[in-house]
């Protein structure tokens, strides 16, 4: 899956697009694991709500400042997206039940992206069980 951002750091919601992959598959009992391969963006499950999608954008600014000095910086500008990405990990991994996604009614699946805009991938694995 490809995805354009348009912002330093946004989160995006992808949950309607990873339905659309697990429907097409046609499984009914498996595991469908989210992730991404780049080291400055996060896969990360919560949910949707404006508010909350600000408060967790301002937290990551409060643990690890972008303006700080850090080593990375010495040969990049962007040591604050790579702990970020720490921070949050890089994948999520969800039980495929009745041919749907486990999901909670509050649950939604986020691309976080930390250093934008850019092109990204997300890889979406679906195994059947
Ligand atoms: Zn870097």
């Amino acid at each position: 899956m490809d995805i354009q951002t348009t912002k330093r750091t946004e989160l995006i919601d992808i949950t309607d697009r990873v339905r659309a992959a697990v429907k097409e598959r046609g499984i009914d009992e498996g595991l469908c694991v989210v992730s991404t391969r780049h080291t400055t963006c996060s896969i990360i499950i919560n949910e949707n709500e404006r508010g909350l999608r600000s408060d967790i954008l301002g937290m990551l600014e409060a643990l690890v400042p972008q303006d700080k000095s850090y080593a990375h910086n010495q040969i990049d500008s962007n040591a604050d997206a790579h702990l970020r990405s720490v921070l949050l990990g890089n994948s999520a991994a969800l039980p495929i039940e009745d041919g749907h996604l486990v999901l909670g009614t509050w649950q939604s699946i986020f691309f976080a992206e930390l250093d934008g805009p850019r092109n990204r991938t997300v890889n979406i694995k679906i195994i059947q069980s």
